[in-house]
């Protein structure tokens, strides 16, 4: 258990951000969630007890539970601690809803981008018939395709994703965490009951499901509920997390071209930072070239 980088910064910021585009778009894609940290050894509630006690996390967890405590159907061996301010986004959903909007508005268009037809005229870009002062490049472990920002330090890393439904099993809705996470998603999305997740396959950027990480994603389940366990495997999806070395986002102007930019490196923390990062790095091009 650790602070993640800007925390108290970043969580407001998205939650507003969110809840605004809801209200604009009439949808819903924001939600609170409970989280539960199952401990994996018995180090881990001795380290647990030390950290919330630092003020710093006050606001974060729930006193400890001691092994076996409100018990929903996880093996607990060691206790483990509910943790606070929890919510997840639901992105596809936020995705196909921002692309029906921005094409209402005649603003985006659905292809690749190929950066190699840019061209410079004046104090503006060409691409094709669109014109731009600025461009900001979002391209993620993609970026090693774009000639002006195929060198960001980008390390990519592989997490592999099921969606399953259980039988003989009805957690509440909420995130466990134990090695992996589980996500008992809302009653309200009958379609789907639960999302395991994630592997973690470092330097790996072939988008395609691997079966190992099924397996290793299978054990933990497993090992979280039972051995016996009866499930059914709907979806088996795998994502790459743009990550960097020091796990820090890359807002970055290009050096020689000062109207390029690009935001890179959300690593796992995508839907957290882009929120706040979007709006700081928009400040700052704006200030820099006011219209
Ligand atoms: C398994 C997994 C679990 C995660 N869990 C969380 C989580 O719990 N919380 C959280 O906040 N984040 C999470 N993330 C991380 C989050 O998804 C990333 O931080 C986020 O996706 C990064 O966003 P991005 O837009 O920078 O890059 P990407 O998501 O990689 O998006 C870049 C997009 O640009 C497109 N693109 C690239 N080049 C071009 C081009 N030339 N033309 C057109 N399109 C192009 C790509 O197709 C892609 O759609 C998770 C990621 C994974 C894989």
């Amino acid at each position: 258990m650790t602070e993640s980088w800007k925390i108290d910064t970043l969580m407001p910021k998205a939650k507003a951000f969110y809840q605004d585009i809801e209200q604009q778009l009439g949808i819903r894609i924001y939600h609170d969630l409970p989280i539960r940290r199952y401990f994996i050894n018995e180090a881990d509630p001795i380290r647990a007890r030390r950290r919330i006690k630092n003020p710093r996390y006050a606001n974060y967890f729930k006193p400890i539970l001691e092994k076996e405590a409100e018990p929903i159907g996880i093996i607990d061996e060691f206790g483990s601690i509910p943790i606070r301010q929890g919510s997840w986004v639901n992105v596809p959903c936020l995705i196909e809803h921002l692309k029906n909007f921005f094409k209402s508005q005649d603003s985006l268009v659905e292809e690749t981008f190929d950066a190699k037809q840019l061209e410079p005229e004046g104090s503006h870009w060409n691409y094709r018939d669109i014109r731009a002062k600025n461009i900001v490049f979002c391209q993620g472990s993609h970026t090693h395709n774009n000639p002006f920002f195929k060198d960001l330090p980008i390390i990519p890393i592989k997490g592999d994703v099921l969606d399953i439904s259980l039988k003989d099993i009805q957690l509440p809705s909420g995130l466990y965490y134990k090695k992996r996470w589980l996500h008992s998603l809302e009653k309200e999305d009958q379609r789907l009951l639960y999302r395991l997740g994630a592997s973690y396959d470092v330097g790996n950027s072939d988008a395609e499901p691997s079966s190992s990480a099924k397996e290793e994603l299978i054990e933990t389940l497993k090992a979280m509920l039972g051995s016996d366990l009866q499930f059914t495997i709907q979806a088996h999806r795998s994502g790459i997390r743009p990550t960097t070395k020091d796990a820090k986002p890359l807002l970055i102007q290009h050096p020689v071209h000062s109207s390029l930019f690009a935001i890179n490196g959300l690593g796992s923390k995508g839907s957290a930072m882009a929120p706040y990062l979007s709006e700081l790095f928009m400040d700052q091009i704006k200030k820099q070239s006011p219209e």
